[in-house]
């Protein structure tokens, strides 16, 4: 299995590279942030418990995060393999992920992190919040702190790949088609 964790600051542009691998890689991509979008529509206990917290731009509780990827995981186990979007987030989803894909005989292969300053994801952010009807990117006070949490409890999952010689950075800056390309020479040079 080829299973991916892409990752970067929120607005760092993962949902929309995500599709364009899923097809190039016949991947299953699992976001965190769609599927607890996809329960709040419907209204779900867990989407009520999400809701709470994704309006103030915090993170889900870990163990209702943790179970809820478990079962998206559990679903797919005859596919390629996975691309992880929005998780893990902090050290201990990274390594639940981690038990979670051994338990399966398997493991990552690689994070590829999209490189984009600040500024940029702030402005990207509220843009968006113009037409995606996301409460969490409507504001300027949510946004900075959906990008506190990110270099507080995230970022640091940079060094914990890099550990493992499977962090690969890429810059998240241009045309959609650009970042596309080097995504893809990052996951072609993988073995
Ligand atoms: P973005 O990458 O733009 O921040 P997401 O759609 O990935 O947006 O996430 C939106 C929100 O969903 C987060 O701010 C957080 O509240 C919640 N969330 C998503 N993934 C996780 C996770 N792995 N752990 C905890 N909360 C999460």
């Amino acid at each position: 299995m080829k299973n991916l964790v892409l990752f970067g600051p929120p607005g760092a542009g993962k949902g929309t590279q995500a599709a364009f691998l899923k097809e190039t890689y016949g991947l299953i991509h699992i976001s965190t942030g769609d599927v607890f979008r996809f329960n709040i529509k419907n209204e779900t206990e867990l989407g009520t418990l999400a809701k709470s917290f994704m309006d103030k731009g915090e993170l889900v509780p870990d163990q209702v995060t943790i179970d809820m990827l478990s079962a998206e995981v559990a679903k797919n186990l005859d596919s390629k393999g996975f691309i992880f979007d929005g998780f893990p987030r902090n050290v201990l989803q990274a390594e639940a992920l981690d038990v979670l894909l051994d338990s399966y005989d398997t493991e990552i292969s690689a994070m590829i992190a999209l490189e984009v300053d600040d500024e940029v994801l702030v402005e990207r952010l509220l843009k968006r919040g113009e037409t995606s009807g996301r409460p969490d990117d409507a504001n300027d006070t949510v946004v900075r702190n959906r990008i506190k949490i990110y270099y507080n409890e995230t970022a640091i999952l940079k060094s914990y790949y890099a550990a493992k010689d499977k962090y690969f950075g890429v810059d998240g800056v241009g045309s959609v088609e650009d970042i596309t390309v080097r995504l893809n020479a990052v996951i072609d040079s993988l073995k």
